[in-house]
């Protein structure tokens, strides 16, 4: 029997919950130096980093409740090192880092943020395998030594294993770092913008107007609001993940393409990649300055790995507005690479 029930929801405490409806339709900042519209899991890493920076008083508005997008169906696997048979370099750089920021988040945040570490296996029915990219953190498992760890494959295959890899449940963090932000409006939409030279002097949203500081759009997709004009390619992707019930099968951690193991014994499988056209996916996140806006940024079309990428995308967001100019490692993500650098559409 299949059951549509969100996976994270159930495994939260009450003040968990309650973290992600904090303040529903009411603004209690109507002039915050930073508003950050968008309440998943860019957004609210980047609130929270924004407000541990000391940058002043940080406002979050969210439409619906936090984790409401993709944020609330992931499967919440933080594994940067697989990505190096997939992106470029400067993608998995900053994966890695992420993950990184992760475990320091870990360590720092009161209460934690959920992390959990895993190893990562992934199955080769072929028998070249992952062979054409060996990279000194990938151990090589034969099949013996497979059939050891994954007991019960129904035929013999060699596997790649990376260790140190990890997990959340994207919800708990969320609420996690929710908790220090003493300005969340959930059920709170934007709705447009107002820009006066060059800089963003209101927001409408649906609980009355904001004049922030500066703006940072984290809204999954591109901000589509009146009164910002932005061009950038993106399309939508489903995805669906299935849990099981909790079954006597123990994986060591998470076994690709198979599943990953949960604390209490179901397993999670998928997600699918349900894509309605043949538009090319934005492949990596964006991070950048709303082109011709002084005080408004953007972060947006993460894909599938928003979750891992939500530590570094903060901290660079939060970097820039403090120095006021771009770190290093934004360049590779900036809007204009869909006009001038081809190579890294992908
Ligand atoms: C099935 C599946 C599995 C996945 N597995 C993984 C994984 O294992 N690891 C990983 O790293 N990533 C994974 N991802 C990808 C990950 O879920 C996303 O990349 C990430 O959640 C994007 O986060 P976000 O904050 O950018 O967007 P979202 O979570 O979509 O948040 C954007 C928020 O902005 C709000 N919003 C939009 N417009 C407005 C507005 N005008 N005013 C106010 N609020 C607004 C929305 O309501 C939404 O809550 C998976 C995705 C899916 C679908």
């Amino acid at each position: 029997m299949v059951a549509e029930t969100p996976i994270w929801r159930d495994r939260l405490t009450a003040e968990e919950r309650a973290q992600l409806g904090r303040g529903a339709g009411a603004i209690s900042l109507a002039r915050p130096d930073i508003l950050v519209v968008g309440g998943g899991i860019a957004g609210v890493a980047t609130a929270a980093a924004l407000h541990e920076a000391g940058l002043g008083s940080v406002l979050l508005i969210e439409a619906g409740r936090l984790g409401s997008g993709a944020t609330g169906g992931a499967a919440g696997l933080l594994t940067p090192e697989i990505h190096e048979w997939s992106d470029p370099e400067p993608f998995v750089d900053l994966a890695r880092l992420s993950l990184e920021l992760w475990g320091q988040l870990e360590q720092t945040w009161p209460g934690g943020v959920g992390l959990i570490e895993l190893d990562w296996i992934g199955l080769a029915p072929d028998p070249d395998g992952f062979a054409p990219h060996q990279r000194p953190v990938v151990e090589w498992l034969d099949h013996d030594r497979v059939a050891e760890l994954v007991p019960g494959l129904a035929r013999p295959m060699a596997g790649a294993l990376i260790r140190r890899q990890a997990r959340v449940n994207p919800l708990r963090s969320l609420a996690r770092l929710a908790a220090v932000l003493p300005a969340v409006a959930t059920g709170t939409a934007a709705m447009s913008v107002t820009t006066e030279g060059g800089r963003v002097t209101k927001i409408t949203t649906t609980a009355g107007d904001v004049y922030p500081g500066a703006v940072v759009f984290a809204t999954g997709m591109p901000p589509m609001l009146d009164g910002l004009r932005l061009e950038l390619p993106a399309s939508r992707v489903k995805g669906h993940l299935l849990v099981t019930e909790p079954t006597p099968v123990r994986l060591p951690g998470t076994v690709a393409p198979v599943a990953t193991q949960l604390d209490d014994g179901r397993l999670l499988v998928g997600g699918t990649f349900d894509m309605g056209d043949e538009t090319p996916a934005v492949r990596q996140d964006v991070i950048d300055q709303v082109p011709g806006l002084d005080n408004a940024w953007l972060t947006s079309g993460h894909f599938r790995t928003g979750i891992l990428m939500a530590p570094v995308t903060a901290a660079t967001i939060t970097r820039w507005i403090s120095a006021g100019e771009p770190p290093a490692e934004a360049a590779a993500w900036s809007t204009d690479r869909f006009t001038q650098r081809p190579h890294l559409r992908r």
